[in-house]
């Protein structure tokens, strides 16, 4: 997801670009394992101290669900708003040096590019569901043997409760005395 920004830059302060996108073959971390292209929208706007880049992006994870197991696809809708600094000066070529400190933002490289990717991935970790699930009434498996009950009961006998048992017990010393 890479944008050359050179003549944004040359523009006045004020000017914006806006682009869509669709990415084949995005790696964005070893943890998210994406399915499909990355789809989506930027708009780039030039700033006094470089650009302000927003928009969204549309992409499908592969993730386990918790109960079943099982993969799935998890459809995302991820939106992004950074602030992008230069590293060299677009007229001259000389090296920038950034001074605010301690303020989130990106470099744009001394291409004069604009890489999304690690933006998108730092926010699309920010939306992964916190219990992942392939459907919300999934079933889960079967803890005595492992059977996915979303294709049906197994054959394991049903819990016994205890207390019944124990009454059980109770009525079999009964009719021993
Ligand atoms: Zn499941
Ligand atoms: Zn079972």
């Amino acid at each position: 997801m890479l944008f050359n920004v050179a003549q944004l830059l040359k523009s006045p302060v004020g000017t914006s670009l806006e682009s869509d996108f669709n990415e084949e073959q995005v790696q964005l971390d070893d943890e998210l394992k994406l399915s499909g292209p990355i789809t989506g929208h930027a708009r780039m706007r030039h700033i006094n101290q470089g650009l302000l880049v927003d928009g969204w992006v549309d992409l499908t994870l592969e993730m386990a669900c918790v109960r079943c197991l099982k993969e799935f696809q998890q459809p995302l809708h991820v939106t992004f708003g950074e602030r992008f600094v230069p590293t060299v000066d677009v007229v001259t070529g000389a090296p920038v040096r950034f001074v605010d400190e301690g303020d989130d933002v990106f470099f744009i490289d001394d291409h004069h590019q604009v890489d999304l990717t690690e933006a998108i991935r730092q926010r699309t970790l920010l939306e992964l569901p916190a219990v992942p699930l392939c459907k919300p009434d999934c079933a889960g498996l079967c803890p005595s043997c492992g059977h996915d009950l979303n294709t049906g009961p197994c054959d394991c006998e049903p819990e016994v409760d205890t207390r019944l048992s124990a009454l059980k017990v109770l009525l079999q010393n009964d009719s021993t005395n």
